[in-house]
């Protein structure tokens, strides 16, 4: 099953992106509706909600009285806390459950206005946000829905912002044109990505990189950091309830500022223990965000040249996602391997002239190398001559793993 999360402030456009979506074969979870469903009479949300505010939130025929709660927890925060508290995990809960019974070959869209808000995001495969400017989104409330242009912009200014959403959005659907400019981007967010991640997600399939060189490789992108910082946070996420990794950083050249490189992100998840990854908990964590193991890759090239190997071991797995190529290399925390990832990093960060002088190789072996494997391969008698003067620097600065 692909997740995706839907959300945009009111008025954006994120209903009806989802009912377009809907339209397309989506399987739509409307948290809207699912929040209404908990607190209906004989819910336990709903006890629990009388329990902490009190007889006079229900009314007597046993349903919520939103008026008399919203009286008492709009003006105190703790309140309003109290109630989310209670009402958060019941939502997730019939939300998981929804998806739990939908077959496996769904696109499961959570249609979620606080997506971004509560930090949910991180479960979903891909977040999409709808954009629309505050002064489109007030005329369009008000015109079409018959708000209050007070209430709207109230409204408006009590959720995130527009820079907030867009730092965690996978994809930004630019509502500010016709609703059928809208039906086409999302037409082709569905055939172009939705469509093809979910089918590599169902056979286990990565995404592949561009098999030509100067096709893969392009100039730094101002997107590789926030989309690492986002495959950061879904591993992360993934990974804590099985206790097995102690850090994920974004690794690599992408991690440089001012470099050329593949584009596909690198990350390094360091775990306890590497046979940990082989464990069935850990698997299956990694397989449902989006990762499969390529079991072909176990080790990287050992520095310095003939140095012990069992420092060097990893696995290695690559993201589904069509739209954004992603390879994860787990090693284990304090190996040779490990350690010479973050070095590498941490180097070429500090060291502009070092950063110059690997790019000016990569644009030589570009000359040479037509095949982006040959390439990847032709980079490594580099690597020996980086690696001692890279550990050097380490000495001479002190430098410590993060
Ligand atoms: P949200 O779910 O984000 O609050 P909606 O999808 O309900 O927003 O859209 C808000 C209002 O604006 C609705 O009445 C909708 O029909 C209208 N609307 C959405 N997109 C457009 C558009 N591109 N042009 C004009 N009206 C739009």
């Amino acid at each position: 099953m692909l997740r995706v999360g839907v959300t945009g402030g009111i008025g954006s456009g994120k209903s009806t992106v989802s009912r377009r979506l809907a339209e397309l074969g989506a399987h739509v979870i409307d948290a809207d509706a699912v929040a209404r469903e908990v607190v209906e009479p004989g819910e336990p949300t709903l006890q629990r909600i009388r329990a902490r505010f009190g007889d006079a939130v229900v009314r007597d025929d046993g349903s919520l009285d939103r008026a008399a709660l919203a009286a008492i927890v709009f003006p105190d925060r703790e309140a309003l806390d109290a109630l989310d508290a209670i009402t958060g995990p019941a939502i997730a809960a019939r939300v998981a459950e929804r998806r739990a019974a939908a077959p496996d070959d769904t696109i499961s869209v959570y249609d979620m206005p606080l997506l971004v808000e509560r930090g949910l995001w991180v479960h979903e495969h891909l977040t999409v946000v709808v954009e629309t400017d505050v002064e489109t989104r007030v005329r369009r409330l008000v015109g079409e829905r018959g708000l209050d242009e007070t209430d709207a912009r109230h409204r408006i200014a009590a959720q995130a912002t527009d820079a907030q959403r867009r730092a965690v959005a996978d994809v930004v659907l630019d509502n500010s044109g016709t609703p059928d400019d809208l039906a086409r981007a999302v037409d082709a967010l569905w055939h172009e990505r939705l469509v093809p991640y979910e089918g590599n997600l169902v056979t286990g399939t990565r995404s592949r990189r561009p098999d030509l060189a100067r096709e893969c490789v392009v100039d730094p992108r101002a997107d590789w950091e926030p989309r690492a910082e986002r495959v950061v946070a879904r591993l992360a996420a993934a990974l804590a309830p099985t206790g097995v990794a102690t850090e994920v950083s974004h690794i690599g050249s992408t991690s440089v500022p001012g470099l050329l490189a593949k584009d596909v992100i690198d990350v390094q998840v360091g775990l306890r223990h590497l046979a940990d990854a082989d464990r069935d908990d850990v698997l299956r964590a990694l397989r449902d965000v989006g990762y499969v193991f390529s079991h072909g890759i176990h080790s990287d090239t050992p520095h310095p040249v003939g140095s012990d190997p069992a420092g060097w071991t990893k696995r290695f797995l690559g993201g589904c996602d069509p739209g954004s190529h992603v390879h994860v290399h787990v090693r284990e925390h304090g190996s040779a391997g490990w350690r010479f990832a973050l070095l590498f990093r941490d180097w070429l960060r500090h060291e502009p002239a070092e950063r110059d002088a690997y790019a000016t190789e990569k644009h030589r072996l570009l000359g040479l190398h037509e095949a982006t494997s040959d390439y990847v391969v032709a980079k490594e008698a580099w690597f020996e001559g980086a690696w001692q003067r890279a550990t050097d620097w380490a000495e001479r600065t002190g430098w410590q793993p993060r």
